[in-house]
C-alpha cells in the first residue's frame, strides 16, 4: 500500500474514509455521498481544510481546545514525557510523577474539598466510573438499596453503555439497549422551548422540584445520586433560570442525595471561571472533567471526588481502572496546559475581557430576524432559530431541517458552528482574539441571512401550529 498523506486529492482521501472509517454519530451512507471535509492542520483558532479552505473554528474542536491549537510547549512535554516513560500502569501500589503532579493541581484548583482523582482516557468513562463509584459509597455506608441515579431528558454524559443511559438523548437510549436499570430522567430547565407562557424563575423552580417529585416518587431511601451538567452543552447550550441550580443543591442536601456536576463542558475556563460548578453557584461532591483538561492534545478524563466520598471508597478495595488511567503523557500533557491556562490569565480575560466582548457580539445576533434568542456564559452560547420571533414558535419542518441549513451556511463562509435541531451553538477556544470574534460575528450574521434566503425560497418559513 503507497503512503497516505495529506498531498492526496481530497477525493481520494475521501472515497478511502468512506470505504474504511465509520464516523461517530454519523449517517456513514450519507456522508458517503457529500464526502467527509478533512482536516489537515490547525493554529489558533484556525483549521485548514485539504482545500486550503482556512476556518474559522467556533465549537474549539469538540468543546475542548481551549487554549488553541498549535501549542508548541504541549508537543515539546508530550514527546519528552514518551522519552522517559511512555506508559506506566496505576494500578499495583505504582505511580509516576506526572499523575502525582496532575493530581495535587487539581485539587488546588478544584473548589471546596474536592481533592481527589479518579482517572479516565475519556468523559464517558469517568461517568461510567461515578456510576460505579457512588453505587459503592452508599454500599460502603451500610446503604445498599441506594442504587438510583437521576438524571435529565436531552442531557449528555457520554457515549458508553453507563454514561449513555445517564445522559437523556432519546435517539441514544433507541439504540443498543439503554437505558441500564436505576436511571431516571426528569425534565431539563429548557425555558426558552419548554417554558410556554411560565415566567422564567418560576419555571426554572418548577423544573428543579421535579427533582423533590422524583425522588419522593422512588423513596430517598433509593436515591443514590442526582447528575447534570451546569450547563446543558451538547443539548443546545441550555443556560438553566437563576432559580433552577439553588433549589436543586437544597433538594439534594434535603434527601443526602449525592450531586455530581458533570463539568466535562464547563470546567477549565468555558464560563468564566475554573469550573462551571463556581459560575452557577453549585457544591458538587463528584464533578466529572475531560475535554478542556487537556485542551484535547492528549485523550484524559477524571472524577474530581470530596473528601467525604474519597474516606469512604478509599477504605475499600475499589475493584475499577481503565489501563490508561492515569496515563503519563496525557497527565504531563494536561498539566501543561493547566499551566498555560493559569500563567496566561486566560480564564480571567473570558471573565473580564474577552468574554464579554464576545458576549456583546453574541447577543447582538438575537436581532436577526430569524434568531429567536441569544444566550451566553463566558464563551459557551446559543442561538435558537425560529420562524416567529415574537412566539419563540418551532419551524413546521422536521426538528434540525433550519439548523441545518444554517450549519451549511456556516461551513460555506468558513465557520465552523454547529446545530442541535433549530439551535446555533458555539464554544470557541478561549485564546479567541477581539479580531477573531468580530469575524465570527460577521461570517455567523451573513450565514443567517443566507439561511433565512434559502428558508424562505424552500417555503420552510413556517411555524408549527
Ligand atoms: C463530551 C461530554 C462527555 C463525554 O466525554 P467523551 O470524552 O466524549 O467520552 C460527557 N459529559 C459531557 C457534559 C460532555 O460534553
Amino acid at each position: 500500500m503507497t503512503a497516505i498523506t495529506n498531498h492526496m486529492p481530497t477525493a481520494e482521501l475521501q472515497a478511502l474514509d468512506a470505504a474504511h472509517h465509520m464516523h461517530p454519530f454519523t449517517h456513514n451512507n450519507e456522508l458517503e455521498q457529500k464526502g467527509a471535509r478533512i482536516i489537515t492542520r490547525a493554529k489558533g483558532v484556525t483549521l485548514t481544510d485539504s482545500e486550503g479552505n482556512q476556518i474559522l473554528d467556533a465549537m474549539g474542536g469538540l468543546w475542548c481546545v481551549n487554549i488553541g491549537y498549535g501549542r508548541e510547549e504541549l508537543a515539546e512535554v508530550a514527546a519528552r514525557q514518551m522519552r522517559e516513560l511512555p506508559f506506566y500502569n496505576t494500578f499495583f501500589q505504582t505511580t509516576h510523577v506526572p499523575v502525582i503532579a496532575l493530581s495535587a493541581k487539581l485539587a488546588e484548583l478544584a473548589p471546596g474539598d474536592l481533592n481527589h482523582v479518579f482517572y479516565a482516557s475519556s468523559g464517558s468513562e469517568a461517568n461510567d466510573t461515578n456510576i460505579r463509584m457512588v453505587r459503592t459509597y452508599w454500599d460502603e455506608m451500610g446503604r445498599p438499596e441506594r442504587k438510583v441515579i437521576i438524571s435529565r431528558k436531552n442531557a449528555y454524559h457520554g457515549s458508553s453503555v453507563g454514561s449513555g443511559s445517564l445522559g437523556g438523548m432519546s435517539g441514544m437510549h433507541a439504540q443498543g439497549g439503554m437505558p441500564i436499570p436505576d436511571i431516571h430522567h426528569i425534565d431539563q430547565p429548557y425555558w426558552y422551548g419548554e417554558g410556554g407562557d411560565r415566567d422564567p424563575e418560576e419555571f426554572g423552580l418548577a423544573r428543579a422540584r421535579q427533582l423533590e417529585e422524583k425522588i419522593e416518587e422512588l423513596g430517598a431511601h433509593r436515591v443514590a445520586a442526582f447528575i447534570a451538567e451546569p450547563i446543558q452543552g451538547a443539548g443546545g447550550v441550555i443556560i438553566p433560570p437563576a432559580s433552577y441550580w439553588p433549589e436543586i443543591q437544597r433538594i439534594c442536601e434535603k434527601y443526602g442525595v449525592l450531586l455530581i456536576a458533570d463539568e466535562v463542558i464547563c470546567g477549565f475556563g468555558r464560563t468564566g471561571n475554573w469550573f462551571g460548578s463556581q459560575t452557577m453557584n453549585i457544591r458538587p461532591d463528584i464533578m466529572t472533567i475531560a475535554k478542556g483538561l487537556s485542551s484535547g492534545y492528549a485523550p484524559i478524563g477524571g472524577s474530581i471526588v470530596s473528601d467525604k466520598i474519597a474516606e469512604v471508597i478509599n477504605a475499600c478495595e475499589f475493584n475499577h481502572g481503565y489501563t490508561y488511567s492515569g496515563h503519563p503523557v496525557s497527565c504531563a500533557v494536561a498539566l501543561e496546559n493547566l499551566r498555560i491556562l493559569e500563567e496566561e490569565q486566560i480564564v480571567e480575560r473570558v471573565a473580564q475581557d474577552t468574554g464579554p466582548y464576545l458576549q456583546e457580539k453574541w447577543q447582538a445576533l438575537a436581532d436577526h430576524p430569524l434568531v429567536g434568542e441569544a444566550r451566553i456564559v463566558g464563551m459557551m452560547g446559543s442561538l435558537a432559530l425560529t420562524p416567529h420571533k415574537e412566539s419563540r414558535a418551532k419551524f413546521a419542518a422536521d426538528a434540525g431541517t433550519a439548523g441545518y441549513i444554517c450549519r451549511e451556511r456556516c461551513f460555506a463562509n468558513n465557520l465552523v458552528m454547529r446545530h442541535v435541531g433549530d439551535r446555533m451553538i458555539i464554544s470557541p477556544p478561549l485564546v479567541i482574539t477581539k479580531e477573531e470574534i468580530d469575524t465570527l460575528a460577521e461570517r455567523a450574521w451573513a450565514s443567517l441571512d443566507q439561511a433565512a434566503a434559502k428558508l424562505k425560497d424552500d417555503g420552510l418559513m413556517k411555524a408549527a401550529s
